[in-house]
């Protein structure tokens, strides 16, 4: 697909086309991943963050939110649950909460690797190299970071460096690849600011980077962030810290704003299922938060072939509240589990078993 195909995709509200793009999407999803819907385990083992992403609820100056971070045990506890409900694969998710040392956490995935089969997936921030390093080496096999966008002036608007180290997501990207580590990445589809032009970009720039799992979803506005204060529509109404709004309005001539609707997230799933036929997708949380009596089983039937269910304690799960109203945050992990398994059923895939990893043609 070149851009202007994306692009016209992405603007497409006929919905005879958008059948056909359904159509295409699950039929690549089927000839390339086929049935088997994979289940990751997801462990949000700390809410502490030091930065100060103007878009997400755990900011380090969300001064109002009660922070946690789990104990080796309660985590060790969550793999084997995820054993036990035939999971592949754990995501341990958090704030970039350096109170997680490296070796702290090199020993809690040592302590996994050796008592159960499961695959150890990361998703920790933009830690330095040598804890990425180190937790390689102690067996963790995959990383997940989101670039986020791929519009270089957008993303220093809302994902504000640390003061001793500029923010490059993209490099971080190729030292996991290079460490040896499957890599996953991925957008929020409607950002304050984001164009249409930049989430088409943000499609290619997956299928460039090769990358071995792609997670998009909804932006979910935050009241207590600076974006959350941001009116899509309004936006010269009001003020914010770290987000001009003057400069909001300048950027984005009318009509180019790609909206954060349900729709414009299954196009996107659908088209990053066109442009990387052998990526693992998920049907993510965020998709769910927007619908969700079926928003997952939709996602699934467009192009993905990944679900999470939350294995995360429930007295941490309302804590982690990157934005409000989160899917699943008053299931425990067995009432996760059995929702998740049954909607996989329901449609006739099969769920997948063993670590699930990218698959290569
Ligand atoms: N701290 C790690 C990081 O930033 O990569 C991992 C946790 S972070 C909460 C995981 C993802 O949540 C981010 O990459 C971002 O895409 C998503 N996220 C944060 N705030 C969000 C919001 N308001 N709406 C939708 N997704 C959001
Ligand atoms: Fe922290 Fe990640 Fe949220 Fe940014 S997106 S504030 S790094 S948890």
């Amino acid at each position: 697909m070149n851009k202007s195909e994306i692009l016209s995709r992405l603007r497409e509200d006929d919905p005879k086309r958008l059948k056909e793009l359904w159509r295409l999407a699950d039929e690549t999803r089927r000839a390339h991943v086929g049935e088997a819907v994979h289940l990751r385990g997801l462990i949000e083992i700390s809410n502490n963050c030091v930065r100060e992403c103007g878009y997400c609820g755990l900011r380090a100056g969300h001064k109002t939110l009660k922070r946690y971070r789990m104990s080796a045990e309660e985590v060790l506890d969550c793999a084997h649950k995820a054993v036990s409900f035939g999971y592949g694969t754990v995501v341990m998710q958090a704030g970039e909460d350096y109170g997680i040392t490296g070796p702290w956490l090199a020993e809690v995935v040592r302590r996994i690797k050796s008592a159960t089969p499961l695959a150890v997936t990361l998703s920790m921030g933009e830690r330095p190299e040598q804890d990425l390093a180190l937790w390689k080496e102690a067996g963790a096999d995959r990383y997940l970071l989101r670039f986020e966008t791929s519009d270089p002036e957008l993303y220093r608007l809302i994902h504000p460096s640390l003061p001793d180290r500029v923010s490059d997501r993209l490099a971080i990207l190729r030292q996991l690849g290079a460490l040896g580590y499957e890599v996953g990445s991925g957008v929020m589809i409607g950002i304050p600011g984001q164009t249409y032009d930049s989430l088409a970009n943000d499609i290619l720039l997956f299928a460039e980077l090769d990358l071995d799992m792609i997670g998009v979803g909804p932006y979910i506005s935050h009241p207590a962030t600076p974006l959350g204060t941001v009116d899509m529509h309004e936006r010269d109404a009001r003020g914010t810290t770290g987000v001009p709004p003057v400069e909001w309005k300048r950027r984005i001539p009318p009509g180019d704003q790609a909206p954060n609707t349900e729709l414009m997230c299954y196009k996107t799933v659908a088209l990053t299922r066109l442009a990387c036929p052998e990526a693992n997708i998920p049907s993510t949380t965020a998709l769910a938060t927007l619908n969700k009596a079926t928003g997952r089983e939709l996602g699934l039937r467009r192009g993905a072939n990944v679900v999470m269910p939350n294995l995360t304690p429930l007295q941490y799960r309302a804590l982690y509240e990157i934005y409000p109203a989160k899917a699943c945050i008053f299931e425990d992990a067995l009432a996760c589990h059995g929702c998740l398994k049954g909607r996989i059923l329901s449609l006739g895939r099969e769920l997948g078993s063993g670590p699930g990893g990218r698959v290569r043609h």
